[in-house]
């Protein structure tokens, strides 16, 4: 260990970042749900790089997840966690017990109309409202100068960056893109879920967004088109069945007949019992 810090209690992490801002240090914070892989640590050492002392929180937040989702069987194995913490030029990782953020008659939350309601927002109703008060709450413990998303995640991404400048947060939100494996299937907690079979057939999600990428390039114009296209291309796979594709402008997320300038094109796709997102996002020409 090269002296990596880990806080379990909120004192403990506000004194150590007292002691950092006292000495005039940029805070670069990387907020996760644990469970590290190369996505995560693309995200930290990008911190590392562009701060004095970078943060990393890892905690499963129930509060984003819905009644009948995986909160209880979500991957956790902090020891791991650390290991790739340190790897990847962390300085902190602070890693609270629920009762440690929230307070038993906790009440408040920060929520956003608009952007939330779409795409993800359509079957995870609260995700958002949870996703917004966590990050808050974080952002005003690490009080961070930077705070870095991934693209995999791109609706939060979004939605954060709005909250962030809405709010006058003062924090940088900066967006890494996507980490892949080998074959293409983006890198997330949840691929720990896939049977062997269910990991084949997996890769239909980067297969159609890579397809409907080139339709695009090739000129295809239609949101209706390629959404079309993303659905049936994924429901070749017998595992797979689609939550939603769709094309939207970026980062406003908003629908349009006939896509121009930057678009996000994303689906989330349930393979087996296992619920997976997945986007690229194109610029389109003139
Ligand atoms: P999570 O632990 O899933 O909440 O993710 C924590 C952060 O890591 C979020 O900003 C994610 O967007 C980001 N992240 C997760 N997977 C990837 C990936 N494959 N590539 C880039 N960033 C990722």
């Amino acid at each position: 260990m090269m002296g990596m810090k880990v806080a379990k209690h909120v004192d403990q992490l506000r004194d150590i970042i007292r002691f950092w801002r006292g000495q005039g240090l940029k805070i670069g914070f990387v907020p996760t749900m644990g469970y590290l892989h190369e996505g995560h640590q693309s995200l930290i050492r990008r911190a590392a790089e562009e701060n004095d002392k970078v943060v990393v929180s890892v905690f499963v937040n129930q509060m984003q997840f819905g009644p009948n989702e995986d909160f209880d069987a979500y991957p956790r194995d902090f020891d791991r966690d650390c290991q790739k913490c340190e790897e990847a030029g962390a300085d902190l990782v602070f890693h609270p017990d629920n009762e440690d953020m929230y307070e038993e008659d906790f009440i408040t939350y920060v929520d956003m109309t608009g952007l939330t309601q779409g795409l993800c927002g359509k079957t995870r109703p609260i995700h958002f409202r949870g996703v917004c008060t966590i990050v808050t709450k974080l952002f005003n413990l690490v009080t961070p100068d930077r705070a870095y998303f991934g693209q995999k995640d791109a609706q939060q991404l979004a939605v954060i960056t709005r909250m962030a400048r809405d709010l006058n947060m003062n924090i940088e939100i900066i967006g890494c893109p996507i980490v892949r494996e080998d074959d293409g299937l983006a890198k997330s907690s949840r691929n720990t879920y896939l049977s062997a079979e269910e990991r084949e057939a997996a890769l239909v999600l980067s297969k159609a967004l890579r397809a409907a990428k080139e339709k695009i390039e090739a000129g295809e114009k239609s949101a209706e088109v390629i959404q079309n296209f993303l659905k049936e291309a994924i429901e070749t796979e017998p595992l797979a069945k689609v939550d939603y594709a769709s094309a939207v402008t970026w980062p406003a997320l908003e629908e349009k007949e006939y896509m121009e300038g930057e678009m996000l094109v994303a689906v989330a796709v349930y393979i087996g019992k296992t619920r997976l997102i997945d986007n690229v996002i194109v610029d389109i020409a003139e």
